[in-house]
């Protein structure tokens, strides 16, 4: 069963070191831009996967690999991140 991005938000926030539910993800596939809090992801392994709501092409990967989180994020052509401040 699919989430959505808040699921994530404490482990991207862990990893990022900011809110990531509000950057907005670019799919390399379809195009469509979107929050990551929109997005379906899928919590059960291996790994997190995170998937385009449009075409469910894979958009992001976080596995965890003796301790450091590894984040694949190649289904993107971008991740547009807010800067703290604004
Ligand atoms: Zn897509």
């Amino acid at each position: 069963m699919a989430l959505d991005g808040n699921a994530i938000g404490g482990m991207l926030l862990e990893i990022f070191a900011t809110d990531m539910t509000s950057a907005e993800a670019t799919c390399a596939r379809c195009g469509a831009v979107r929050p990551v809090a929109e997005e379906l992801v899928y919590l059960r392994g291996p790994g997190t996967v995170v998937r385009c709501r449009r075409c469910t092409s894979v958009l992001m990967v976080i596995s965890r690999v003796r301790g450091l989180n590894c984040v694949d994020l190649s289904g993107m052509e971008a991740l547009e991140v807010k800067a703290a401040s604004d």
